[in-house]
């Protein structure tokens, strides 16, 4: 079963083709690599996804249907950092994101668990790691347990440290069954973290599929090393 469909996508921002005629599927229980540079589309790409922004042209199905506000509520996402209030606690935000977002507030406990922030939770946000911020951030779309889960370049910015918690963290959101698509600009990142990817450049699609597949054929692998 295919979690996303998209048929045939194009986005023109006046003169500027941020995507041409992009199609790729992506699996049900996919760790999902959408690979490019800056400037590639990948941020334009998951804007139409979520409906933020309109195609130009070409279709988005989730489950075989345009994206619903139901479909889209079981979609959790991070675009970019959410507003954490620094003096108060994880908790408190969580349960402030909760209400902002009109998820339950029953599951924040289990959410800060899933991402280790549990026994930090009556901690002010602003003792809290960059690493441990973003964290946060994944546990607030996690809020209202979706199935599928659409980060924005989630590793972006932060030091070492806070760029392996995320990919261990992304490695054990998928082991409970979740759907994640994920942009990064990485190729090292993608080939940790991911079981597919798509290839973006200059809003053209190089290629898509199995990572094991897409990263053996030497060209590709050359193309996406030198270019992210
Ligand atoms: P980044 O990693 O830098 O965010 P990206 O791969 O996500 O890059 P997009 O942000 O989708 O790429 O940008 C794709 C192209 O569209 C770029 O040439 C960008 O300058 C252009 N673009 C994006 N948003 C707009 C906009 N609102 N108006 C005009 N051009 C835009």
């Amino acid at each position: 079963m295919n979690v996303l469909s998209i048929q045939n996508l194009s986005k023109q921002y006046g003169a500027i083709q941020a995507l041409r005629n992009v199609s790729f599927e992506v699996p049900e229980g996919s760790v999902f690599g959408i690979l490019g540079p800056n400037g590639s589309g990948k941020t334009t790409l998951l804007g139409i996804v979520l409906n933020i922004l309109k195609a130009s042209s070409g279709t988005v199905l989730f489950y075989d249907q345009p994206l619903t506000n139901d479909i889209r509520k079981n979609i959790g996402t991070l675009l970019e950092t959410p507003n954490f209030y620094h003096y108060l606690s994880a908790e408190r935000n969580l349960a402030i994101a909760a209400e902002i977002k009109e998820k339950g507030k029953e599951n924040i406990d289990a959410v800060l668990q899933q991402v280790n922030l549990y026994e930090r939770k009556k901690s002010r946000f602003n003792t809290y790691s960059l690493g441990m911020k973003q964290r946060l951030a994944i546990a607030s779309a996690l809020l209202g347990n979706p199935d599928v889960l659409i980060f924005d370049e989630p590793t972006n910015g932060l030091d070492p440290v806070g760029i392996a918690e995320i990919r261990d963290l992304i490695k054990r959101l998928a082991a409970t069954g979740k759907t994640i698509i994920m942009a990064s600009h990485l190729l090292d990142e993608v080939e940790k973290v991911c079981t597919h990817v798509a290839i973006l450049k200059k809003g053209t699609l190089l290629t898509a599929g199995a990572v094991d597949e897409v990263l053996q054929t030497e060209d590709i692998a050359e193309v996406a090393a030198t270019n992210m």
